[in-house]
């Protein structure tokens, strides 16, 4: 099994929806950190996205990993309220910093 597969089937792939405006959030679990991952603008917190994706055009292994989480319909979900939106992207944007900065 490819590594995308892989993680497919173990569950990393998290889809957080927020009621009532039905926002989401897609979340892959890697081996040290969660990442950020938005399918629909192309884009990934990791830092593959940044140093590879960008210039090569190639999406990183998470996007793959929730493109085939979407087709094959086999992601966890959890539903959150909108309040809690903000919270949850200010702790990603962090978490994306310090990924960075490492
Ligand atoms: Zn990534």
């Amino acid at each position: 099994m490819s590594r995308i597969d892989t993680a497919v089937e173990s569950g990393s792939v998290k889809l957080l929806r927020f009621a009532p405006s039905g926002r989401r959030l897609w979340i892959v679990v890697g081996r040290d950190s969660e990442y950020w991952t938005d399918p629909e603008l192309g884009f990934c917190s990791c830092k593959d996205f940044y140093f590879s994706s960008l210039t090569k055009g190639e999406p990183c292994y998470h996007l793959k990993s929730v493109h085939k989480a979407m087709l094959d319909d086999k992601f966890v979900a959890f539903e959150f309220s909108d309040d809690e939106y903000t919270a949850f992207l200010q702790a990603l944007a962090q978490d994306s910093a310090s990924q960075l900065l490492r």
